[in-house]
């Protein structure tokens, strides 16, 4: 939607053969993602879909109350940060784009490129191809293209935590209109929020030294039973929300790429995770992705050079998406703690939270503004 808005034909090509509107959990698009949205007008897709949730409240698992933190930070126009289920917000963008004209061809997975004097030729694994001037690599953590714009380039960083979430019914808990509650349990984290109709969205870290290998049992019920032992000794609703849940318990390892040197290869470049995934802990990746997108668009719009257009793209991100990469990561390791870092952290988290909650300590992040009017100033380049 950012390249049509510059004037640049797209067609989108996804590998999944169907749309994944019930795959995954919900997650947090925060107030400098939906402003990045507005930037494409596509704001209003997401926040019909979504639900606010501006403020977080933070609890030992001793059921000690540590303080109350907010989730970003208002837009000028109140808009807050959301929570929304993810197959929503797939449909919500996808239905938008395809309004507008947008094609996106399923079931074509990208395998390799060749160059081409003009531009770039995209090969799928069904043995089909497709010509363009660019070809931009969304295509995630795993991300192919980030592989062939530098072969030797890092593989995603494994955070040594597991993440489950889902969703309860049935349970009579109190609704939290606008809030999150956060446990830093003795042995996990726990995260929920209860909808008006009693709906409860719900979210674990649990701490795995080992990287979980590729056929990791994730089906829920093992999951349910660990997880009611890791609460077991907790304060809060832990055990009867999970108890409630139904059999759609979504469970990931969880990974960051903390640096990746090459962002961009002649015709090639990459945005979003495959660029620089970072922990979920910041609810942070899929505002970073959608921000790139409207900064490369604004890239390619302003700059004619292609090259340039993507040095300057990268010179505009890099800083700012390391930061939060770094961000998270710090956030994630107070999830799990020994004990003694845990007597630390509900011993001090009171007095930082005080510290933190002035807006300006995370305007960086929450109030990063791109104007889709202002033009782009391209790079000098050094040579
Ligand atoms: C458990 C968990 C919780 C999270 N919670 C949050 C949160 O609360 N807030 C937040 O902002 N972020 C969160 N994130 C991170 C967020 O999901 C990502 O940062 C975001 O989805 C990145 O978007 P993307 O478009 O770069 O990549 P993706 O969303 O991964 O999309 C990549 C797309 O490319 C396709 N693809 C992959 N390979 C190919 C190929 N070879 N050819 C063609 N298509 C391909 C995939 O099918 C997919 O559709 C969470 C992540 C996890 C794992």
């Amino acid at each position: 939607m950012a390249l049509q808005r510059a004037g640049i034909d797209a067609t989108i090509y996804e590998a999944y053969e169907r749309p994944a509107d019930f795959v995954g959990s919900f997650l947090n698009v925060s107030s400098n993602g939906i402003d990045a949205l507005r930037a494409v007008g596509a704001d209003h897709a997401v926040l019909d879909a979504g639900f606010s949730t501006p403020r977080m409240v933070m609890w030992s698992g001793s059921g000690k109350r540590l303080g109350d933190v907010a989730n970003g930070l208002a837009l000028d126009d109140g808009t807050t940060s959301q929570t929304i289920q993810r197959g929503l917000l797939h449909r919500a963008l996808r239905e938008e784009a395809t309004r507008r004209g947008i094609v996106i061809i399923p079931g074509k997975r990208l395998a390799s490129v060749a160059r081409r004097t003009t531009g770039v030729e995209a090969c799928f694994e069904d043995g089909t191809q497709a010509a363009g001037n660019v070809l931009i690599g969304a295509d995630g953590l795993h991300s192919v293209t980030r592989r062939l714009i530098d072969p030797a380039a890092p593989t995603p960083r494994y955070t040594g935590l597991l993440s489950l979430g889902g969703r309860a019914f049935g349970r009579t808990l109190d609704p939290t209109p606008d809030t999150f509650h956060m446990i830093f349990g003795r042995r996990a984290f726990f995260g929920y929020t209860v909808r008006p109709s009693g709906e409860v969205y719900w979210f674990a870290n649990v701490g795995c030294a080992d990287e979980p290998g590729r056929g990791w049992d994730r089906s829920p019920a093992v999951w349910k039973e660990r997880l009611q032992g890791l609460f077991a000794d907790d304060a809060g609703p832990a055990i009867d929300i999970v108890d409630a849940t139904d059999d759609d318990i979504a469970a990931y390892p969880i990974f960051d790429m903390p640096a990746v040197p090459r962002w961009h290869s002649g015709p090639m470049v990459i945005t979003g995770d495959a660029a620089h995934a970072t922990s979920p802990s910041s609810g942070q990746g899929a505002s970073l992705a959608i921000e790139d997108t409207v900064v490369l668009a604004k890239c390619l719009r302003d700059t004619r050079d292609i090259g340039q257009a993507f040095a300057t793209y990268e010179s505009l991100r890099r800083r700012r998406v390391e930061r939060v990469v770094r961000y998270s990561a710090r956030i994630g390791r107070t999830k799990s703690p020994g004990p003694i870092g845990r007597w630390f952290r509900d011993l001090c988290m009171p007095l930082a939270l005080k510290l933190f909650a002035s807006p300006d300590a995370h305007a960086w992040l929450y109030r990063h503004h791109i104007s889709w009017s202002e033009p782009v100033a391209p790079l000098v380049s050094a040579a």
